[in-house]
């Protein structure tokens, strides 16, 4: 089938993100440093687990240390959050990602409040979460961080100044979790854009068409498989579809990841989309594992970490002082 859409190739993204993170990964073990990594799984939830497992190998591919602490599914409260106070204090790992979803029964706010700010790389302790909001990240987290990247590269690829683009579009976002949605939102804003935050609200108030039929830009991180349609979009916009979400093939059986978009009624409108698998979530997996480098040289004290927050640098390079 052909489509109008370009459609945006996240996995080569992340491979010259890859690319980049393996050089500071060598320039710190020279100084005797070594990245480490460790994720908290409550559960066995399919989405986490995959992502677990995809962190784990690109980890080892970057020759990062990496462990992976796994609490049964009826885990309590005080046991995830003990288990965040052993990584806290491990020194030999430098962040820490917590997997959702966690039981209903641990807050997510306990959790996050028991992390050590400074490996905190999703940026989901009120301190980080904060120095976002006020546009002084010590971590931009990885899944609106790559949303962004991918976003720039694809303008500058087309050969547009990707500020331009912002300050002259209509962006408009679809969820808005406190993990994906909302730092998206200041993203967006920190590149200039006029911004519409769309949620679960807009949905049944009846009013998603009209919103999104006003995007230039729309992102779409709600969860909800094939909730954008072609009839959604303005003709031409840039979509960007954050969602994973597993469903079982009827035919096979076998479950797959799909987005958040009905892809190919979106691509015969967009002018470009970012499929699933293959879009943001490669990239989220290496940013990741750049965000537990800015931590390791956080740790050695290397260089105050300042990723900036517009379209001027989204290599995630850290701004000494
Ligand atoms: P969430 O459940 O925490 O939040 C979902 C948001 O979408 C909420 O704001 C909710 O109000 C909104 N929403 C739900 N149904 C809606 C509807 N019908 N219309 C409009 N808005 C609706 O989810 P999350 O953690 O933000 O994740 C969203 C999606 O992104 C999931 O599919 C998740 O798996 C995926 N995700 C992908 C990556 C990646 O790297 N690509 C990373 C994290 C999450």
């Amino acid at each position: 089938m052909s489509f109008a859409a370009r459609v945006i190739d996240g996995r080569a993204y992340a491979a010259d993100l890859k690319r980049g993170i393996a050089t500071e990964v060598e320039q710190l073990a020279q100084a005797g440093a070594r990245p480490g990594l460790a994720t908290l799984l409550v559960g066995d939830d399919y989405a986490s687990a995959s992502y677990e497992r995809r962190v784990r190998r690109l980890a080892e591919q970057l020759g990062c240390r990496y462990v992976c602490e796994h609490l049964p599914g009826d885990a309590e409260e005080a046991d995830v959050v003990a288990c965040v106070g052993k990584l806290d204090a491990d020194p030999r790992l430098s962040g820490i990602l917590v997997l959702r979803p966690l039981p209903v029964w641990v807050s997510e706010a306990v959790v996050y409040r028991a992390l050590d700010p400074l490996k905190d790389i999703e940026a989901v302790h009120p301190v980080n979460a904060g120095l976002l909001a006020l546009g002084r990240p010590r971590y931009i987290p990885s899944t609106p961080a790559s949303v962004f990247h991918m976003l720039d590269r694809h303008l500058r690829d087309s050969g547009c100044d990707p500020q331009d683009v912002y300050t002259r579009s209509n962006m408009v976002l679809v969820g808005r979790s406190n993990n994906v949605g909302k730092p998206a939102i200041l993203l967006g804003l920190a590149r200039g854009a006029t911004l519409l935050s769309c949620d679960v609200n807009s949905f049944k108030a009846g009013l998603l068409y009209e919103h999104t039929r006003q995007a230039d830009i729309l992102i779409v991180a709600a969860g909800v498989p094939g909730l954008i349609t072609g009839d959604h979009l303005k003709p031409g916009a840039i979509v960007i579809d954050v969602g994973i979400n597993p469903v079982e093939d009827s035919r096979t059986g076998r479950v797959r990841l799909v987005g958040d978009i009905d892809f190919d009624s979106v691509a015969a409108v967009a002018g470009a989309v970012s499929p699933v698998p293959g879009g943001v979530g490669p990239i989220t997996d290496v940013w990741l594992l750049k965000n537990t480098v800015a931590a390791a040289r956080l740790a050695m004290g290397v260089a105050a970490a300042q990723p900036e927050m517009s379209a001027a640098r989204t290599d995630g390079e850290l701004i000494p002082g």
